[in-house]
């Protein structure tokens, strides 16, 4: 064990560490320990007893855990939560979603909107998100206010979008915003082509070319439903995924969001490429678009990292939840109770969206010399008893209301069940009045 300094930021004595790597492992009565928002070490209580901390933590009947990572979002979209339910993909998109969006979407929309979802987030222990939405400038500077980890995949599509005129527009602002926060270690950003079928090959041909010459993660919407598979075979006579492999687009910085379409031929592609697949299992229920096989791409050593999608097709950002849900819709799905185990299901909300997100390095997992980003839930309730399994207890009685501690690089946003973030009760009226805006505008076209 290196040596520690001689008096530490913060030392955490929780009952229980998962550190995610290495796997299935379970430390019992450990301490860890952070400094300058990292973490120096894992220690016995014996070592522990000796560190001199400017603060120490009990955490009795608590796990800690790396802080989740939700991979595939749109957070401003929060604003939208329960506007439109129990639709058809499309129906949903085209008469409800799309054209909300036309109407109410501008800078205040997505500022407000993002500060609820990040609201949202830390109080469930989620310490990173990946967004995709307009107005990404925006979006980043709420994450920087709140203290958030982030990638912002700024949208592209062939078509106007708020914020941009057009997807040479909105890729100029995009690369702005990467230079602009280059130097902030808690965000990066990615080129947000929305779909296949909404962004057409020459301007897929030219972000991949400046994807590849600025090594920028690639976040897109990909066989989310099978209506797309058989609208693309009819148009152009390929797959998607075939198509993007034609442009150069498959290689480890591709985040496939949804995926639920695989054949024998896009697995293999998804493993030569080393493509990460974005799963977001309730949004997928919610719209019955279909069911991404998750057993069979990990078995097939296929990254897969895990999402809830934006809240109007979820409609919460409970990562617990979706862990949950994704367990058992795997297990359902195959008819095996052996997919997706606990363990497996913790991964792919930590390590696997850190190694999507090209981040792994410096989160996903307990480990010394990455980022501080922990989640503390407490599972001294009644409905946790008794705790044999603690991860047991994580992915099957848990959910967000259960965290009780947030770190984010060190710095606490979550302090027994209530979070350190400014202006808490302005946010709430904000949001009510926007909605009553919203609602009242929806009630006159109704
Ligand atoms: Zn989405």
């Amino acid at each position: 064990m290196t040596p520690l300094p001689d008096r530490i930021d913060l030392l955490i004595l929780p009952r229980w560490i998962v550190p995610i790597v290495p796997a299935g492992t379970v430390l019992e009565n450990h301490a860890l320990a952070v400094h300058e928002g990292r973490i120096v070490g894992i220690l016995t209580r014996n070592q522990a007893a000796g560190v001199q901390a400017k603060e120490t933590r009990e955490l009795p009947g608590h796990a800690l855990i790396p802080g989740l990572i939700n991979a595939h979002g749109h957070a401003a979209m929060s604003l939208f939560r329960g506007l439109a339910d129990d639709l058809p993909l499309m129906t949903w998109l085209q008469e409800h979603i799309w054209p909300a969006e036309a109407r109410w979407v501008n800078e205040d929309f997505v500022r407000l909107g993002t500060r609820l979802a990040i609201a949202e987030m830390l109080r469930g222990g989620t310490t990173c998100f990946a967004d995709m939405y307009f107005f990404p400038d925006v979006a980043a500077e709420a994450a920087i206010e709140a203290g958030i980890r982030a990638q912002l995949a700024f949208p592209v599509i062939d078509n106007p979008i708020p914020g941009a005129r057009d997807s040479a527009e909105a890729i100029s602002k995009g690369l702005r915003l990467r230079d602009e926060i280059k130097h902030n270690p808690l965000l990066s950003v990615a080129f947000g082509p929305h779909s296949p079928y909404t962004v057409g090959d020459t301007t897929l041909a030219n972000l991949r070319m400046l994807a590849d010459e600025l090594e920028m993660p690639v976040h897109m919407h990909v066989h989310e439903t099978a209506g797309e598979i058989s609208d693309a075979l009819n148009l152009g006579g390929q797959r998607p995924l075939q198509r993007l492999r034609a442009l150069g687009l498959l290689n480890p910085r591709l985040q496939a969001v949804h995926m639920t379409q695989i054949n024998d031929e896009d697995l293999g592609l998804l493993v030569d490429h080393g493509v990460s697949v974005i799963h977001c299992p309730e949004s997928n229920m919610k719209l019955a678009s279909g069911i991404c096989p998750v057993q069979r791409l990990l078995d097939a050593g296929v990254n897969v990292a895990l999402g809830t999608d934006g809240a109007a097709s979820n409609n919460d950002l409970d990562m617990f939840g979706e862990m949950r849900t994704a367990s058992l819709l795997a297990k359902s799905s195959t008819g095996s109770s052996t997919a997706l185990s606990a363990h497996q299901a913790l991964h792919m909300a930590t390590m696997g969206g850190a190694i999507a997100l090209g981040i792994a390095d410096e989160t996903g997992s307990l480990e010394v010399g990455k980022a501080a980003d922990l989640a503390a839930v407490d599972l001294s309730g009644l409905a946790h008893q008794p705790v044999y399994h603690p991860v047991s207890q994580l992915l099957y009685t848990c959910n967000a209301n259960h965290v009780s501690h947030v770190w984010v690089a060190g710095r606490e946003k979550l302090r027994d069940g209530r979070l350190v973030l400014p202006d808490q009760d302005g946010l709430l009226e904000a949001v009510t009045q926007w909605s009553q805006q919203i609602q009242h505008r929806d009630e006159d076209h109704a």
